[in-house]
């Protein structure tokens, strides 16, 4: 049940962050208010109540940012530096983050409603683990020699794209910017950030945390606002060669346009799902129900890979479906800085009704509901862990991305059908199967279209391992070597050996 925040405060012994009443961005190394002079209110979804204003940002702010980033870019010591040395900032950056982990969590648990414990012990360690993945890459980056005809040598270079804009979500904010930010210097870009507008505070934490690393001024711009206003301008404007956005596939578009009608700039997407995770018949029965149930209601729900559509082979529904029921009925909603708390608020009150919304539509369509659906408390935004049962392929519930702890069971019969249908959806982000015959493991893992494909697991994520959706969950892949390939440029030199 949701805590009081005084009793919570004594019994995290205030781990709860302090925070400015106002904070401002970061454009060129300076901490700055907005042109306009305008703020928005960031809030406590476990409350609805405000936590700080932070600047807002529009056209006017990201035009000074891309400048500060541009001169940076061309001028500035990081276009000087040695990829040894951007390696060492950002080893720096990492151990940085590093000593601040109890802070950064808390301030993202605040900001964002996820349990501290997840925030301390998954976000944090993740996004310094990335950091360090990239700064082990910044003097591996490097061409080819090319045998071509004639008396020529011929040869590549992997310049970094420019000037990147980022723009992210709020489910996993510091991880998002870790994503963005290490493939990025890794190569010697410089970018302009914009945080959501759900969950801003981290993203300026470690703006600063970079800065006491010695990243130079202007490498780094970080731009708080809203999507139609400082998002836009981000895709929109002339002088950014790249964008990399997460979030939903609507939006996806609108950026890509912006970005086709702009200056073409390169796109790289992130974007939703609706992951067919499949339990066979013969898969460990409870590692099945652990992973399922992690991979769903982890983060709230709010993963764009959750296993929203959980198929289940006929012959174990029954004991399946028993085994989850227990446990979801026993996930602990609350407080996210009570050490007991699984399961915090949604992040805001657009997710809340979202998600609500859903729930109300899986009812009208059908589906048996077996647990959960109702609001938790009667503040902040708090849903019960929710699992719907013969849930159709056609249901708006198995169709749409909830984004939220609602849990969708689909029974199937054989190996072919659950293919079939497992791939009729237009996301390809994720995909799972539960079995311990290794053919249809693997068989599973060639023929759904999507991404990533986890056997016998679920959200196993490495800095390592590319992340990214075929079909309308995106473009590109984020993570591993293949991210560095949305942040160079490959130039050709071809040398007269002749003369
Ligand atoms: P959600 O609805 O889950 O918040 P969005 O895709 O709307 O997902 O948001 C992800 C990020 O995209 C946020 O930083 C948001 O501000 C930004 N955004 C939203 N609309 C636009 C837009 N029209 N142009 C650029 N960025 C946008």
């Amino acid at each position: 049940m949701v805590t009081a925040t005084a009793s919570a405060r004594k019994k995290t012994n205030g781990k709860r962050p302090r925070v400015k009443a106002q904070e401002p961005m970061l454009i060129g190394g300076k901490w700055v208010d907005s042109v306009s002079g305008r703020t928005f209110v960031t809030l406590n979804p476990c409350t609805g109540e405000p936590i700080c204003q932070v600047a807002e940002g529009d056209k006017a702010d990201v035009d000074l940012a891309v400048k500060a980033a541009r001169k940076a870019f061309e001028e500035g010591p990081w276009s000087k530096m040695t990829a040894a040395e951007r390696g060492r900032l950002m080893h720096k950056l990492a151990d940085l983050i590093e000593e601040n982990a109890d802070d950064l969590a808390a301030l993202e648990s605040l900001d964002n409603g996820k349990p501290y414990k997840d925030a301390r012990n998954i976000d944090v360690p993740l996004t310094v683990k990335c950091y360090r993945y990239y700064a082990g890459w910044t003097d591996k980056i490097h061409g080819k020699t090319i045998p071509i005809e004639g008396p020529f040598f011929c040869y590549t270079r992997h310049e970094p794209v420019g000037v990147v804009g980022q723009i992210i979500p709020w489910n996993f904010p510091l991880l998002m910017q870790a994503w963005k930010w290490g493939p990025a210097l890794a190569t010697g870009c410089t970018m302009v950030l914009k945080p959501a507008e759900q969950t801003p505070l981290t993203a300026l934490r470690v703006a600063a945390l970079a800065q006491e690393a010695g990243i130079p001024d202007g490498v780094i711009n970080v731009v708080p606002g809203f999507g139609p206003t400082a998002g836009a301008a981000i895709s929109g404007h002339m002088d950014v060669d790249k964008v990399a956005f997460t979030g939903e596939h609507t939006t996806g578009q609108i950026i890509m346009k912006a970005a086709a009608e702009s200056n073409l700039k390169r796109v790289t997407l992130e974007l939703g799902g609706k992951s067919p995770n499949v339990v066979f018949a013969d898969a460990d029965l409870d590692a099945a129900v652990e992973g399922a149930y992690f991979g769903l209601f982890f983060n709230q729900g709010q993963c764009c890979c959750a296993g929203s559509r959980l198929f289940v082979e006929d012959k174990i529904h029954d004991q399946f479906v028993d085994k989850m029921v227990k446990k979801a009925k026993a996930r602990k909603v609350g407080d996210p800085f009570d050490p007991a708390t699984e399961q915090g608020p949604q992040v805001s009150q657009e997710q809340f009704d979202r998600v609500m919304g859903y729930i109300k539509a899986g009812k009208t369509h059908g589906a048996k509901m077996l647990c959960g659906g109702n609001r938790v408390g009667t503040k902040g935004y708090f849903i019960e862990p929710t699992i719907f049962d013969n849930v159709t392929d056609q249901m708006k519930i198995a169709r749409e991305e909830i984004f939220g702890p609602v849990m969708n069971i689909l029974r199937f019969k054989d190996i072919d059908e659950v293919i079939q249908r497992g791939n009729k959806t237009f996301y390809g982000l994720a995909a799972a199967v539960w079995t311990r015959d290794i053919g249809k493991a693997h068989r599973l893992a060639n023929s759904l279209r999507a991404g990533t494909v986890w056997i016998n697991c679920y959200d196993v994520f490495d800095a390592a391992a590319p992340f990214g959706g075929f079909k309308m969950s995106g473009i590109g892949r984020e993570l591993g070597e293949y991210a560095l390939q949305n942040y160079t440029e490959v130039k050709t030199v071809t040398v007269n050996l002749g003369q």
